[in-house]
Protein backbone atom coordinates (compact mmCIF):
# COMPACT_ATOMS: atom_id res chain seq x y z
CA UNK A 1 0.00 0.00 0.00
CA UNK A 2 1.37 3.61 -1.06
CA UNK A 3 0.15 6.30 0.80
CA UNK A 4 0.78 10.13 -0.30
CA UNK A 5 0.06 13.15 2.09
CA UNK A 6 -0.82 15.67 0.20
CA UNK A 7 -2.30 17.97 3.07
CA UNK A 8 -1.40 17.52 6.55
CA UNK A 9 -2.34 21.00 8.36
CA UNK A 10 -5.12 21.95 10.52
CA UNK A 11 -5.19 25.04 8.54
CA UNK A 12 -4.21 26.52 4.91
CA UNK A 13 -1.11 28.83 4.15
CA UNK A 14 1.27 29.02 2.13
CA UNK A 15 3.32 25.88 2.67
CA UNK A 16 0.47 24.20 4.92
CA UNK A 17 -2.72 22.21 3.03
CA UNK A 18 -5.45 20.82 4.87
CA UNK A 19 -6.21 17.09 5.28
CA UNK A 20 -5.76 14.74 2.52
CA UNK A 21 -4.05 11.45 2.36
CA UNK A 22 -3.93 9.36 -1.14
CA UNK A 23 -3.62 5.82 -1.11
CA UNK A 24 -2.07 4.29 -4.00
CA UNK A 25 -2.89 7.39 -6.12
CA UNK A 26 -6.60 5.56 -6.59
CA UNK A 27 -8.43 6.04 -3.08
CA UNK A 28 -8.38 9.48 -0.79
CA UNK A 29 -8.60 10.17 2.63
CA UNK A 30 -10.46 13.40 3.08
CA UNK A 31 -10.65 16.26 0.60
CA UNK A 32 -8.81 19.22 1.80
CA UNK A 33 -6.04 18.99 -0.92
CA UNK A 34 -6.78 17.29 -3.79
CA UNK A 35 -7.07 20.16 -6.63
CA UNK A 36 -4.18 21.88 -5.50
CA UNK A 37 -1.93 19.22 -5.33
CA UNK A 38 -2.94 16.86 -7.93
CA UNK A 39 -2.26 17.64 -11.95
CA UNK A 40 -5.63 16.51 -13.96
CA UNK A 41 -4.54 12.74 -14.97
CA UNK A 42 -4.03 12.11 -11.84
CA UNK A 43 -7.26 13.46 -10.63
CA UNK A 44 -8.57 11.66 -12.69
CA UNK A 45 -7.48 8.28 -11.37
CA UNK A 46 -8.75 8.86 -8.08
CA UNK A 47 -12.42 6.81 -7.84
CA UNK A 48 -12.91 6.91 -4.21
CA UNK A 49 -12.80 9.69 -1.15
CA UNK A 50 -13.62 8.84 1.77
CA UNK A 51 -14.79 11.30 4.48
CA UNK A 52 -14.38 11.84 8.28
CA UNK A 53 -16.27 14.40 8.67
CA UNK A 54 -18.06 17.05 7.25
CA UNK A 55 -15.77 20.18 8.27
CA UNK A 56 -14.53 22.30 5.58
CA UNK A 57 -11.34 21.83 5.74
CA UNK A 58 -12.08 18.22 5.48
CA UNK A 59 -14.31 18.33 2.37
CA UNK A 60 -13.56 21.32 0.64
CA UNK A 61 -11.90 19.48 -2.85
CA UNK A 62 -15.01 17.74 -3.06
CA UNK A 63 -17.32 20.79 -4.91
CA UNK A 64 -13.79 22.29 -6.49
CA UNK A 65 -12.81 18.38 -8.24
CA UNK A 66 -16.48 17.98 -9.30
CA UNK A 67 -16.29 20.77 -11.75
CA UNK A 68 -12.73 19.30 -13.11
CA UNK A 69 -14.43 16.30 -13.86
CA UNK A 70 -17.07 17.25 -16.18
CA UNK A 71 -16.66 15.56 -19.48
CA UNK A 72 -13.64 13.75 -18.06
CA UNK A 73 -14.85 10.34 -16.36
CA UNK A 74 -17.70 8.10 -17.98
CA UNK A 75 -18.02 6.80 -14.09
CA UNK A 76 -19.17 9.29 -11.21
CA UNK A 77 -16.26 9.43 -8.33
CA UNK A 78 -17.95 7.57 -5.25
CA UNK A 79 -17.58 10.59 -2.12
CA UNK A 80 -18.40 8.46 0.83
CA UNK A 81 -19.14 10.07 3.83
CA UNK A 82 -21.32 9.25 6.84
CA UNK A 83 -25.11 9.42 7.10
CA UNK A 84 -24.67 13.22 8.56
CA UNK A 85 -21.92 14.03 6.41
CA UNK A 86 -23.69 13.16 3.39
CA UNK A 87 -27.00 15.11 4.71
CA UNK A 88 -24.82 18.20 5.12
CA UNK A 89 -23.24 17.92 1.55
CA UNK A 90 -26.52 17.60 -0.24
CA UNK A 91 -28.26 20.48 1.96
CA UNK A 92 -25.17 22.61 2.39
CA UNK A 93 -22.40 22.01 -0.63
CA UNK A 94 -24.27 21.26 -3.49
CA UNK A 95 -27.69 22.48 -2.68
CA UNK A 96 -27.28 24.57 -6.39
CA UNK A 97 -26.65 27.93 -4.06
CA UNK A 98 -23.47 27.39 -2.93
CA UNK A 99 -22.16 25.42 -5.98
CA UNK A 100 -24.29 23.22 -8.33
CA UNK A 101 -25.22 20.09 -7.72
CA UNK A 102 -22.75 17.87 -9.21
CA UNK A 103 -24.27 14.65 -8.31
CA UNK A 104 -26.83 15.64 -11.18
CA UNK A 105 -24.58 17.13 -13.60
CA UNK A 106 -23.94 16.17 -16.53
CA UNK A 107 -27.07 14.56 -16.03
CA UNK A 108 -28.54 12.70 -13.81
CA UNK A 109 -28.03 9.19 -15.23
CA UNK A 110 -24.30 9.62 -15.45
CA UNK A 111 -23.00 12.48 -12.84
CA UNK A 112 -19.24 13.03 -11.92
CA UNK A 113 -19.72 12.50 -8.34
CA UNK A 114 -22.14 10.22 -5.94
CA UNK A 115 -22.46 11.08 -2.52
CA UNK A 116 -22.12 7.28 -1.05
CA UNK A 117 -24.09 7.57 2.60
CA UNK A 118 -22.06 4.64 5.08
CA UNK A 119 -23.25 3.69 8.52
CA UNK A 120 -20.46 4.76 11.35
CA UNK A 121 -20.73 1.63 12.61
CA UNK A 122 -20.53 -0.64 9.79
CA UNK A 123 -17.58 -1.64 7.51
CA UNK A 124 -17.64 -0.53 3.55
CA UNK A 125 -15.50 -1.38 0.52
CA UNK A 126 -14.31 1.70 -1.36
CA UNK A 127 -12.74 0.09 -4.62
CA UNK A 128 -10.23 -2.42 -3.29
CA UNK A 129 -10.48 -1.49 0.07
CA UNK A 130 -12.55 -2.49 3.17
CA UNK A 131 -12.94 0.80 5.23
CA UNK A 132 -13.75 0.33 8.81
CA UNK A 133 -15.39 3.42 10.02
CA UNK A 134 -15.28 4.34 14.11
CA UNK A 135 -16.79 6.81 15.45
CA UNK A 136 -14.75 9.84 17.16
CA UNK A 137 -14.90 12.97 19.35
CA UNK A 138 -16.03 15.69 17.69
CA UNK A 139 -18.84 18.03 17.76
CA UNK A 140 -19.83 16.70 14.27
CA UNK A 141 -20.62 13.28 13.84
CA UNK A 142 -16.99 12.14 13.11
CA UNK A 143 -14.90 9.28 12.65
CA UNK A 144 -11.66 7.55 11.96
CA UNK A 145 -11.11 4.76 9.88
CA UNK A 146 -9.28 1.49 9.75
CA UNK A 147 -8.48 1.02 5.89
CA UNK A 148 -7.23 -2.67 4.56
CA UNK A 149 -6.22 -3.62 0.87
CA UNK A 150 -6.53 -7.21 2.24
CA UNK A 151 -2.46 -7.65 3.43
CA UNK A 152 -1.62 -4.05 5.22
CA UNK A 153 -4.14 -1.51 6.85
CA UNK A 154 -3.44 1.64 8.27
CA UNK A 155 -5.60 3.66 11.02
CA UNK A 156 -6.25 7.54 10.64
CA UNK A 157 -8.17 9.30 13.90
CA UNK A 158 -10.07 11.82 12.03
CA UNK A 159 -10.47 15.43 14.15
CA UNK A 160 -11.10 13.53 17.80
CA UNK A 161 -10.49 14.55 21.06
CA UNK A 162 -9.86 11.88 23.70
CA UNK A 163 -11.84 8.90 22.88
CA UNK A 164 -12.07 5.22 23.50
CA UNK A 165 -13.19 2.99 20.14
CA UNK A 166 -10.94 3.98 17.96
CA UNK A 167 -7.89 3.02 20.17
CA UNK A 168 -9.46 -0.37 21.04
CA UNK A 169 -10.50 -0.88 17.34
CA UNK A 170 -6.59 -0.24 16.51
CA UNK A 171 -5.68 -3.05 19.24
CA UNK A 172 -7.75 -4.99 17.56
CA UNK A 173 -5.79 -4.78 13.77
CA UNK A 174 -2.95 -6.90 14.21
CA UNK A 175 -2.26 -6.03 10.27
CA UNK A 176 -1.32 -2.55 11.26
CA UNK A 177 1.60 -1.11 9.87
CA UNK A 178 0.84 3.06 10.33
CA UNK A 179 -1.36 4.91 12.43
CA UNK A 180 -1.92 8.66 11.62
CA UNK A 181 -3.32 10.48 14.32
CA UNK A 182 -4.66 14.50 14.93
CA UNK A 183 -2.82 17.07 17.19
CA UNK A 184 -4.44 20.71 17.03
CA UNK A 185 -3.44 22.73 19.61
CA UNK A 186 -0.56 23.76 22.27
CA UNK A 187 -1.40 22.96 25.63
CA UNK A 188 -1.83 26.41 26.84
CA UNK A 189 -5.01 25.94 24.20
CA UNK A 190 -6.38 22.85 26.18
CA UNK A 191 -9.97 24.45 26.94
CA UNK A 192 -10.47 25.05 23.13
CA UNK A 193 -9.04 21.76 22.25
CA UNK A 194 -11.65 20.16 24.74
CA UNK A 195 -14.78 22.45 23.47
CA UNK A 196 -13.35 21.68 19.61
CA UNK A 197 -12.99 17.96 19.94
CA UNK A 198 -9.02 17.77 19.19
CA UNK A 199 -6.02 16.76 21.13
CA UNK A 200 -3.22 18.80 22.52
CA UNK A 201 0.60 17.10 22.97
CA UNK A 202 -0.64 16.42 26.85
CA UNK A 203 -3.65 14.59 25.53
CA UNK A 204 -2.31 13.18 23.21
CA UNK A 205 0.21 11.06 25.18
CA UNK A 206 -2.73 9.91 27.43
CA UNK A 207 -4.26 8.50 24.36
CA UNK A 208 -1.54 6.90 22.74
CA UNK A 209 -1.32 5.42 26.39
CA UNK A 210 -4.21 3.07 25.34
CA UNK A 211 -1.99 1.42 22.50
CA UNK A 212 -1.37 -2.14 23.19
CA UNK A 213 1.30 -2.07 21.31
CA UNK A 214 3.54 -0.80 19.18
CA UNK A 215 6.24 -0.99 16.49
CA UNK A 216 4.63 0.74 13.91
CA UNK A 217 5.16 4.64 13.12
CA UNK A 218 2.63 7.49 15.09
CA UNK A 219 2.04 10.02 12.23
CA UNK A 220 1.05 13.16 13.61
CA UNK A 221 -1.34 15.63 11.52
CA UNK A 222 -3.87 18.55 11.60
CA UNK A 223 -1.13 20.62 13.35
CA UNK A 224 -2.92 24.08 13.58
CA UNK A 225 -0.54 26.18 11.56
CA UNK A 226 -0.41 29.49 13.70
CA UNK A 227 0.90 26.91 16.41
CA UNK A 228 3.40 24.68 14.78
CA UNK A 229 6.58 25.63 16.59
CA UNK A 230 4.75 25.72 19.78
CA UNK A 231 3.63 21.88 18.99
CA UNK A 232 7.28 21.06 18.06
CA UNK A 233 8.28 21.96 21.36
CA UNK A 234 6.03 20.33 23.62
CA UNK A 235 5.98 17.17 21.52
CA UNK A 236 9.91 17.21 21.69
CA UNK A 237 9.80 17.76 25.88
CA UNK A 238 7.01 14.57 25.66
CA UNK A 239 10.07 12.45 23.74
CA UNK A 240 7.56 9.79 22.47
CA UNK A 241 8.71 6.90 20.75
CA UNK A 242 8.02 6.32 17.14
CA UNK A 243 5.94 9.00 17.07
CA UNK A 244 6.39 12.16 14.35
CA UNK A 245 5.06 15.12 12.84
CA UNK A 246 3.59 14.42 8.91
CA UNK A 247 4.78 16.63 6.58
CA UNK A 248 3.45 17.63 3.33
CA UNK A 249 5.03 15.26 0.16
CA UNK A 250 5.80 12.89 2.23
CA UNK A 251 5.29 9.27 0.61
CA UNK A 252 5.53 5.76 1.94
CA UNK A 253 4.87 2.12 1.14
CA UNK A 254 3.31 -0.06 3.49
ZN1 LIG B 1 -10.20 19.59 10.68
ZN1 LIG C 1 -13.29 18.98 12.26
Amino acid sequence: MKLRVLGCSGGELPRHRTTCFLVDGRLAIDAGALTASLPLDEILRVDDIVLTHSHFDHVKDVPLLSDLLVGRRKTPVRVHASTACARTLRESVFNDELWPDFTRIPTTRQPVIEIVPFDPEKPFKAGRYTVCPVPVCHPVESVGFVISDGKTSIAVSGDTGPTARFWSRVNEEKRLKALLVELSFPNELQGLADVSGHLTPQTLESELAKLERNGFPVLLYHLKPAYVAELRKELAALGLPNVRVLRRGDAFTF
